[in-house]
């Protein structure tokens, strides 16, 4: 049977997919065969500057819409997308090569969560403002206005819930939008254009661009720009919130982790092996908030390891539309060639004592995949905190135990790193736990579970990790910025200007 290939990609504006003022193609890879996916047309020069002047002409229609009507609007395509929720998760698997099993239950649903609660929140008064009096004769009232046309630029793990986490609040708040996938996984952002379209968001209120890094230059250095919400790695990160500094923009940084995740000495051990698999395995490792680094008692460390060997094999590859499979291959070649290079690292330079897994494909992969990027969950134990593969972010299915003695010590070792996006702790304390995760430097934390991420949870990074939350209340904050006025009823200007 010949590969399934998508139709081409062209830039989405004013309501269309644009077939000219291409900058030359690539073409976008299924992971799991290595296979070509589709073509994409690289937005142009002059294609971007349309997309941005098809935003900019919608705007003032679009943030004069009511809240009401908007959310109206939104929620049908939340409809859409769930009753599109299988055919989307199958492109997310072909771009991603994430199990259907993933895809079907968290891409898409999540994504539509996220849509469904702002649309929600801008027509039940997320939007309003404050008002008070200040003096008997005067008044104060704050609005929160929309910011014009924003920019949102994508990395290739989420795809179309990071399209959605940026757009949900961009365009309930009033916003137009201009949208740049990963080049690695851009098939979604069409899809999302037309489910938009169909549910009556007006032309040129979502927008879609394509290309690499320059692609993203252009829009984030663009004038009319307001603001730049970006998702991706930190060195990326602070070229971009560099870049839009110049032109004072807004910006939200979502950037990466090397999230500590502390079994505390109490802790249930199968319960805490769960929790690490997770945060070590799910979507291939390759989630931002992934709890890389596992703190673990040394007088527990011997059970840990044996129960987690156990459960190794419950990790499932193969074929990526078996319900059973749960373990998909890396997301690109060259992301693939980092994470082996990493994991022959840690063996050969570091050398870390390797408890599982290794540089290699999972064993009983059907031939038809072994020419995709497969490797197999590895965990790493005895490690130490001046290893590369315990310093840097790895992005793939690559666990490093790290044994300690006191709780204090696990703490001051987890917060030695200049990131800070998440962190997590397990044990039977409450107390204690409440105690540990408090003093943990994250902006994402979790006791006795790992990686659940709500619509109505506030998420965002902190020290390197990034900027600004996504989600929650907060995450509408983002997406507006505030207007006082003073209203004076005394009848008269306290003006020092007056006759002597
Ligand atoms: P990346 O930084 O390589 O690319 C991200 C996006 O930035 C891509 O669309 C890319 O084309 C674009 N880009 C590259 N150079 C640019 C430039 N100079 N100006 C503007 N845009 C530019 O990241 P990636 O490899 O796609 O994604 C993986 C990273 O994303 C990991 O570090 C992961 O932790 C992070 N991530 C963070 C979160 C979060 O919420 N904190 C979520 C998902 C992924």
């Amino acid at each position: 049977m010949a590969p399934h290939r998508e139709e081409d990609r062209h830039a989405f504006y004013a309501g269309k997919s644009q077939p000219s003022g291409s900058a030359g193609t690539f073409e976008t890879i299924d992971p799991s065969t290595g296979q070509s996916a589709g073509t994409i047309h690289i937005s142009s020069a002059g294609s971007i500057d349309k997309a941005i002047q098809s935003a900019q002409s919608a705007f003032p229609s679009w943030s004069a819409t009511p809240p009401i009507e908007r959310t109206r609007i939104l929620q049908r395509a939340v409809a859409l997308l769930r009753e599109k929720n299988d055919e989307l998760a199958k492109i997310e698997t072909l771009d991603t090569g994430k199990p259907f099993s993933e895809t079907s239950t968290v891409d898409i649903v999540t994504g539509a969560d996220v849509l469904e609660y702002f649309a929600n929140l801008v027509s039940s008064g997320g939007l309003n403002g404050e008002s008070f009096r200040l003096r008997p004769t005067a008044w104060v009232y704050t609005s929160k206005e929309p910011l014009g046309v924003c920019a949102a630029i994508g990395a290739w793990n989420y795809p179309i819930q990071i399209a959605l986490w940026k757009s949900a609040p961009c365009l309930a708040a009033g916003n137009c939008m201009v949208y740049k996938p990963s080049e690695f996984t851009p098939l979604h952002a069409q899809y999302l254009a037309s489910i938009y379209k169909e549910a009556g968001v007006p032309d040129g209120v979502f927008n879609v661009v394509y290309g690499a890094g320059d692609v993203g230059a252009r829009l984030t250095s663009h004038p009319a720009i307001a603001k730049v919400s970006f998702t991706g790695q930190v060195s990326t990160g602070k070229k971009v919130a560099g870049s839009a500094a110049g032109g004072m923009k807004y910006v939200t940084m979502e950037l990466g982790g090397k999230s500590p995740l502390v079994v505390l000495p109490d802790a249930d051990v199968d319960q805490a092996v769960d929790g690490a698999m997770l945060a070590n395995f799910f979507s291939t490792g390759q989630v931002c908030t992934n709890g890389t680094r596992v703190f673990v008692p040394r007088s527990m460390k011997a059970e840990f390891e044996r129960i987690l060997l156990g459960k190794i094999q419950y990790v499932r590859a193969g074929d990526l539309h078996d319900p059973a499979t749960n373990f998909g291959p890396l997301s690109s070649k060259a992301h693939y060639e980092k994470v082996l290079s990493y994991i022959r690292h840690g063996a050969d330079v570091d050398k870390a004592k390797m408890l599982c897994g290794g540089p290699r494909q999972p064993a009983n992969l059907p031939q038809s995949l072994k020419q995709g990027y497969w490797v197999e969950p590895t965990v790493f134990t005895d490690c130490t905190d001046d290893m590369k593969i315990v310093k840097e972010e790895i992005f793939g299915p690559v666990m490093s135990i790290l044994p300690y003695d006191t709780v204090e010590e696990a703490v001051k070792r987890a917060n030695t790193t200049e990131l800070g996006l998440a962190a997590g702790v397990f044990g039977k304390d409450v107390n204690e736990c409440h105690r540990v995760v408090g003093q943990l430097e994250a902006g994402i934390t979790w006791v006795n579970t790992w990686g659940e991420s709500p619509a109505e949870m506030a998420v965002g990074g902190w020290k390197q990790s990034g900027l600004g939350v996504e989600n929650g209340r907060r995450g509408l904050e983002a997406w507006v910025r505030n207007k006082s006025t003073l209203v004076e009823m005394g009848g008269s200007v306290p003006t020092v200007f007056s006759k002597l």
